[in-house]
């Protein structure tokens, strides 16, 4: 006989994702609709990260209460250095710290400029587009992005997926390209500390322009407090991934792994890459207790 019960509680290892972007970020599907998609998926524990802010947190705490999913609150927060982009988790931050927020509004206002000023050099070359299509793609308080120029291409007919803008026009090479503030991987690595949060190097050997992720840079924000690498992760190939664990070893870092889920915006699947049940421990006991998990 079967015994009754679900299958998530059937299962002895809870399912664990800790990298997901909703549509207050980059992702296609609201909060709520992430954490179904989620509890559909089987993941036990969930970690909604949009980039750069924490807007979203609410309606996913009513919904993973809604859907029995287990939810940690995190951000991935866009770094400067060299001319390439890291990306930081930050998991557990107190949402009301004064500099961390400042920062993250910084960002956030320097993002819009930045999406304005791609779409004016793109239109100037006779691509068809206007800063108020790319504007009605960005939800209200999201966090714009490259994306969200992608999401309007769509929109008008101009392409049929974000990959195709991305390969064309929206990549880091593009003569299109334009910056936005960001911090400093170090000093974001301190301003999450400092906000009680435990912060994790999102997908650390992604290949980027200038390849810029050395081992200096990882030891100097070990220093400054990083506590983990997102290991596993589908940008990641077997040797990125015995780097990252070689890396973690010598330096005494966690190693997670999640999906990096935007819905429809990227071919990255729920639980794709998962984190053990220790290391999400050792993450929560890292936290300063301020923003707790939250078990339904
Ligand atoms: P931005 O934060 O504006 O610099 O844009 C970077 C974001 O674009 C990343 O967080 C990814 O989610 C997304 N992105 C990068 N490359 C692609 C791609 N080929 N297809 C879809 N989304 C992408
Ligand atoms: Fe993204
Ligand atoms: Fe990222
Ligand atoms: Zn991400």
């Amino acid at each position: 006989m079967t015994p009754t019960g679900s299958a998530r509680e059937a299962r002895t290892r809870p399912v664990i994702d800790l990298h997901t972007h909703s549509a207050v970020s980059d992702g296609t599907e609201t909060p709520t609709e992430l954490v179904a998609a989620a509890a559909r998926a089987g993941v036990d524990v969930l970690a909604l990260t949009d980039h750069d802010t924490v807007a979203g947190w609410a309606e996913a705490a009513a919904a993973a209460r809604t859907h029995g999913v287990t939810l940690v609150r995190g951000i991935e927060i866009s770094c400067a250095w060299h001319h390439s982009s890291i990306h930081l988790l930050g998991y557990l931050t107190d949402a009301d710290d004064a500099a961390l927020a400042r920062e993250l509004a910084r960002a956030r206002d320097s993002r819009s400029t930045r999406l304005e000023r791609m779409v004016a050099l793109m239109a100037a070359d006779g691509i068809p587009l206007g800063y108020d299509e790319v504007l009605a793609q960005v939800g209200p308080g999201a966090t714009p992005g490259r994306p969200h120029i992608a999401d309007a291409l769509i929109a008008n007919g101009t392409i049929r997926h974000r990959d195709e803008a991305f390969r064309s026009w929206l990549g880091d090479d593009s003569p299109y390209y334009v910056g936005h503030y960001a911090p400093d991987p170090v000093r974001a690595v301190e301003l999450v500390r400092a906000a009680g949060g435990v912060p994790v190097i999102a997908h650390p050997f992604t290949r980027t322009r200038t390849g810029a992720l050395d081992d200096a840079l990882v030891e100097r924000m070990r220093e400054a407090g990083l506590v983990g690498l997102e290991a596993y992760h589908r940008d990641h190939g077997p040797a990125e991934v015995a780097r990252a664990e070689a890396l973690a070893g010598r330096l005494g870092l966690l190693l997670t792994g999640s999906s990096d889920y935007h819905g429809e915006g990227k071919r990255n699947r729920l639980a794709e890459n998962t984190t053990k049940p220790e290391v999400l421990e050792a993450i929560e006991a890292a936290s300063s207790g301020v923003t707790e998990v939250l078990r339904p």
